[in-house]
């Protein structure tokens, strides 16, 4: 029933492969593996790899299961929501012509343009404005990074715009952006298609149905599917963006496996039971708080998530002086538990982390529990001798170090 819960603990393949163990308390990161398939998904992903098939049959089916599970007209699936935003953008530019496709990103032509938000130029693991560029597209940014008004968007989109495109996420600026209902209606005005990129939300259908042209979605998130990405909307110009597989989507393509395993995570996903999910995780988050609650200096809290995702975090505020060791020193001393637990960092410069029970494997949330106590309370002396400069350069730059660090 439960992605999280139906598998138990075990370390064996960690283990056998000489990889080290880790507890995902931190949500879906690429950086971790995406997310956990269930069984059902796995085993469709599976099936598929021994065997031959016709892609643009299994893309159809594809697209009839995205129509159903976001009220698209037509969607396909491609390598990556980061895919998606480069495929969805050539296809507001090229149309239906081959030709057209097979010349970006060199020349994208005369409407070769994307207005963005200021405040929506976000980074993801990448910038999002460089998913745009990959298509050959030039970036049109409105406004300013707190402020972005009505009248500056419609001068942004001119004869030369293919496409205006709208982030949600948590990434984004939460205040002064255009809401998305006004920003559609402006676009729609001069002619100009909608993206959105929901990469991360749960609300598979309210963005299309309040206008959207195309949303984007990753597989591999909260859905968790097989590393993969939805583009779904109007059919017109989903088939255009699927049309750029003969291009720059090459690089960007998605195999048998991950389309029959994303198919499967898709219907999973209209099955599931939701509520039971979201109760397991209440469980652990009032369990977690319930246990650091009285530790001196520690004040567990549980938050929605930003963008209005039907899920909780707990915020642990750090009062270095009371606790003995900042946020940043926490997060690291964490990395250094056995098993090590990878925690939300990412924001340990205003005093706080943040625990995510999405990615919990059975058992995971008992084991999170005494950790914390133990690295909040014993651990605070260990925690307190971490560099504190390297541990808030870790926090903040890590992504970036890992792959300069890379022994391979
Ligand atoms: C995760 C994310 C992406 C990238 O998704 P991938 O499928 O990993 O490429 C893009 N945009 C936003 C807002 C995201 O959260």
């Amino acid at each position: 029933m439960n992605r999280n819960t139906e598998y138990p603990i075990d370390w064996s393949w960690h283990d056998a492969q000489g990889f080290g163990r880790l507890v995902n308390v931190s949500g879906t990161m690429t950086s971790l593996g995406g997310s956990i398939a269930t069984e059902r998904v796995a085993r469709a992903t599976a099936a598929a790899m021994p065997r031959f098939a016709r892609i643009h049959e299994m893309q159809a089916r594809a697209s009839e299961v995205i129509a159903r599970l976001t009220g698209a007209e037509a969607g396909f699936l491609t390598a990556s929501a980061s895919a998606g935003i480069t495929l969805a953008v050539a296809g507001c530019i090229t149309g239906m012509d081959p030709a057209r496709a097979e010349a970006l990103p060199m020349d994208p032509g005369p409407r070769r343009h994307v207005a963005v938000q200021m405040g929506h130029l976000c980074e993801y693991g990448a910038p999002v404005s460089q998913a745009i560029a990959l298509a050959g597209a030039g970036v049109r940014i409105v406004g300013q990074s707190t402020l972005a008004k009505d009248y500056q968007l419609e001068a942004a989109l001119d004869e030369t715009c293919a496409a205006a495109l709208y982030v949600v996420s948590h990434h984004v600026v939460d205040y002064g952006m255009i809401p998305l209902e006004t920003f559609i209606e402006i676009a729609h005005a001069r002619g100009v298609p909608v993206i959105v990129d929901a990469a991360s939300e749960y609300d598979l259908t309210g963005l299309l149905a309040r206008g959207a042209d195309i949303a984007i979605y990753s597989g591999h998130k909260f859905l968790g599917g097989p590393t993969s990405g939805i583009v779904a909307g109007a059919r017109d110009l989903v088939r255009a963006a699927y049309l750029q597989n003969i291009g720059i989507g090459r690089g960007m393509k998605i195999g048998k496996e991950s389309i029959a395993g994303a198919i499967a995570a898709m219907e999973q996903w209209m099955e599931r039971d939701h509520e039971a999910v979201r109760a397991e995780e209440t469980r652990a988050l009032q369990m977690w708080q319930a246990a650091i609650a009285d530790l001196p200096g520690i004040t567990p809290i549980r938050i929605p998530d930003p963008t209005g995702n039907p899920l909780e975090r707990l915020q642990v505020w750090i009062d270095p002086g009371v606790a003995g060791a900042s946020a940043a020193q926490f997060a690291e001393a964490f990395g250094r538990n056995d098993p090590p637990l990878v925690i939300r960092g990412h924001e340990v410069e205003k005093g706080y982390l943040q625990l995510d029970p999405c990615n919990l494997m059975q058992g995971q949330a008992e084991l999170v529990r005494d950790a914390l106590v133990k690295v909040l309370s014993d651990g605070a002396a260990a925690a307190a001798r971490i560099d504190p400069r390297a541990a808030l350069a870790a926090a903040r730059n890590g992504g970036t170090q890992a792959y300069l660090d890379w022994p391979g």
